[in-house]
């Protein structure tokens, strides 16, 4: 480290590289897929570029560190009767079959890609819906939105014993839209306030304001093409 530019910032960064162990959740997601290892930075700091919604950031975060508890560990924890799949009631309900290989999920994730003009092999296994997908050029912020979003939706209907549909999941789309712009709109009236010159200029720059012009563009593509 240059010590005539030392900043106390590098200095924590540091000591929290030299301190930090990572989740116990890690190894055993790279068990299962291998091809992970290198992959971290990018997949925890998916949900930050992606969306706004501290839910949906929340959700991931439980989700990679594998606490998004399914009937089957609720089972041997005796929380509930049966380990098996809320929806199909035909497998024992592990996140994999939850979010990937059950029947109901399986029509959901095809309606939703459909809806997105994704195609079911451009998010061909299960570590697209997992972890983000992060191959593609187009539509990266929305697409990646869109996959939180519905594995989300899966997780809550799970909870209230229904079938995800995605008509619900397109009035969310369009709350969350405007929650985001309220949102938005708020932090650019206090950052024109209370901010001037480059530091705006750095606010356009910003995944936030990002965000929201790739939001309005899909949406205006939605709307031109499935007139919700
Ligand atoms: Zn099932």
């Amino acid at each position: 480290m240059d010590i005539l530019n030392i900043r106390s910032k590098n200095v924590y960064k540091k000591f929290c590289f030299y301190k930090s162990t990572p989740p116990t959740a890690q190894a055993k997601w790279e068990g299962n897929y291998p091809s992970l290892l290198s992959e971290w930075t990018k997949i925890y700091s998916l949900p930050f570029k992606v969306t706004l919604d501290t839910n949906l950031r929340a959700f991931q975060y439980r989700f990679l560190n594998r606490i998004v508890y399914t009937n089957y560990k609720l089972f041997a924890f005796k929380i509930v009767d049966s380990p098996y799949c809320t929806f199909c009631k035909n497998e024992a309900e592990s996140p994999e079959h939850l979010f990937f290989f059950c029947k109901v999920a399986d029509m959901f994730w095809k309606e939703v890609l459909s809806w997105i003009a994704l195609s079911s092999n451009e998010v061909k296994d299960i570590s697209d819906v997992s972890f983000g997908k992060f191959n593609i050029n187009k539509d990266f912020i929305i697409i990646n939105h869109v996959l939180l979003l519905a594995k989300f939706f899966i997780y809550r209907y799970k909870l209230d014993k229904k079938e995800p549909s995605l008509d619900v999941l397109r009035l969310n789309w369009k709350l969350l839209t405007n929650k985001n712009f309220m949102l938005l709109g708020t932090m650019m009236f206090f950052q024109s306030i209370m901010l001037k010159g480059m530091h705006l200029f750095r606010f356009f720059l910003n995944p936030s304001f990002q965000y929201i012009t790739w939001s309005t563009r899909f949406c205006r593509s939605i709307h031109n093409i499935h007139n919700i």
